[in-house]
Parts: C-alpha cells; structure tokens; sequence
C-alpha cells in the first residue's frame, strides 16, 4: 500500500534536482504523476526511469511562465488518469546577485518564475481539483521565504517571501472546498542549484555557520515532507509552513 495511491500529481521542474527527486518518490508511493520542466530531453529521461521502476509518470513541456503550457499539463493529468489531486509547485531559479547588482530584468525573470510560476500553476489546478472534491497544493519556498541571510540574494528572497504569504491566501480561500495548501522550506540541499557555492571553500564555510547539523540537505529530504502534505494524513493540516533545514532558522 503506498501513501499516496490513486491520487494523481502534477509537479513542476521535475528534470533535475528535487523535482526529479519528488517525481520518483510519488509514483513509488503510488501517485499517477504528471512532471513538466523545460528541459525536455531531462525529463523524458526522467521519465523513463521512474517507468523501470514500475512508477506511473509522464513528462511534459511545462515552461511555468506559460498559462497555456499549465493548461495542457492539467488537460494531460485528466485525459491520462482521470482527474487532479496534488500540485507541487516546485520549479524554481536562484539569482545569486546583491540588490544593487540586480537588474530590473533579473527582477522580472525571477519573479515571473518562482512567484507568477507559482500563481499560474494554482489559477489552472483548482478547477480540476474542484472537480476531484479537494486537492492538495504543495509550494516549495525556502528558508529564503523566512528569513534573509548575510549571502542571501535580495530577489530570489522576495519571490520566495511572495510564494510564502501566497499560500497563505490560497489556503484560506479554498479550505471550505476541501482544497488544501501548504509551503515547504528547505535549507540549502545537494542540487544543481546551489553548486556554485557548494565547491567554493569560502562559501561552504559561510553556510555551515548556519547549519547545526553541519552538512547540507538530500533532495529525499525534501520529498518525504512533500509525500505527507500530497496525503491524507495532512487533511488538517493547511497555509502552514514545513521547514526542512537541519536547524538553520531554529538560531
Ligand atoms: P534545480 O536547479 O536542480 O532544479 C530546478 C528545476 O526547475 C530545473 O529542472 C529547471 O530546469 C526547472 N525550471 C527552471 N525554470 C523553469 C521554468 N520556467 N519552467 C519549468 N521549470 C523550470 O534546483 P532544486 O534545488 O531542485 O530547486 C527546486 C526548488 O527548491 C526551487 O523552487 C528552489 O528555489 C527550491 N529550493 C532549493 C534549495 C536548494 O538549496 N537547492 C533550497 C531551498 C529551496
């Protein structure tokens, strides 16, 4: 029996990191999952992995900034499987630039990414939970969206504040519909993502100041506090906030 059987889950940026990661821990817990990036190459074969596990998952072109692309991935979760239960809002980018270095575009792509993306992918999803009786929707912020940090990039913690109190909003206004939603934040975690400062000394040291479990997080990490607000066994549980960051905001 797997905890998420018969549900059906959309998640975005699943090529790569935490979303590859989620998309494989879903289905092997039962989920139909749906998984879009724009890296297509990636995610098919991402996809096909999860098929060799006997997972069911199918990817599909999901630029976030497009409200046709989260249309086709939401007609894609019913006409395949029937209807919509999870979103995992999921696809992000980081700007690793301080406020005076950051441009108005860099502003806008950012933003248009991790916050609209965000927007966007809800605005789609809630009809079609609606249709289901309920839903779950799963934000992925940081701890970025909870407090800044001395090497934090300014943007990147705007949009991840936005996805914060967006979730919020979203909870509120569809709890009596059964359609929950809940933001998760990870500390810094083993991706593509935070490479950059991963291999650079200087940086490392930086961040195990504020790590009290002295070492960063797995992808695993993250999935396992998404699989439960994907499940039942969060049905009261929503616009709260998961934090999974090895005690980085406890200090
Ligand atoms: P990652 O860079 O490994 O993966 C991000 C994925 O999002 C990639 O596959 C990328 O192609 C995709 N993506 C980028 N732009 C997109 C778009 N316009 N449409 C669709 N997909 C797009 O990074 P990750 O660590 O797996 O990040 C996943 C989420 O977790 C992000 O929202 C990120 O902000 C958040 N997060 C990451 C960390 C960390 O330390 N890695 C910490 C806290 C929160």
């Amino acid at each position: 029996m797997g905890r998420l059987d018969g549900k059906v889950a959309i998640i975005s940026g699943g090529a790569r990191g935490q979303g590859a990661t989620e998309a494989r821990m879903l289905a092997m817990e039962g989920a139909s999952v749906v998984f879009g990036d724009i890296l297509d190459d990636e995610g098919r074969q991402v996809e096909a992995q999860i098929r060799e596990l006997g997972g069911e998952a199918t990817y599909v072109h999901l630029d976030v900034t497009s409200e046709a692309d989260w249309k086709s991935a939401v007609d894609t979760a019913v006409s395949a499987y029937g209807k919509l239960n999870v979103l995992v809002n999921n696809a992000g980018i980081l700007i690793r630039k301080t406020l005076e270095e950051t441009t108005g575009e860099d502003w806008d792509r950012i933003m248009s990414i991790n916050a609209k993306g965000v927007f966007l992918g809800t605005r789609v999803a809630i009809p079609a939970m609606r249709e289901a009786g309920g839903g779950s929707i799963v934000n992925i912020s940081s701890t970025a969206g909870l407090v800044s940090s001395p090497s934090g990039s300014a943007s990147y913690t705007a949009t991840k504040g936005a996805v914060r109190l967006l979730t919020k909003s979203t909870a509120i206004q569809y709890a009596r519909e059964g359609i929950r939603c809940n933001s998760v934040h990870p500390g810094p975690i083993e991706t593509d993502m935070i490479q950059d400062s991963l291999s650079d000394p200087a940086q490392m040291e930086l961040r195990m100041q504020r790590l009290p479990m002295g070492r960063v997080g797995k992808p695993e990490e993250v999935a396992y506090g998404v699989i439960y607000l994907a499940s039942d066994e969060s049905s009261f549980v929503t616009g709260s906030e998961l934090v999974i960051d090895g005690g980085t905001t406890a200090q």
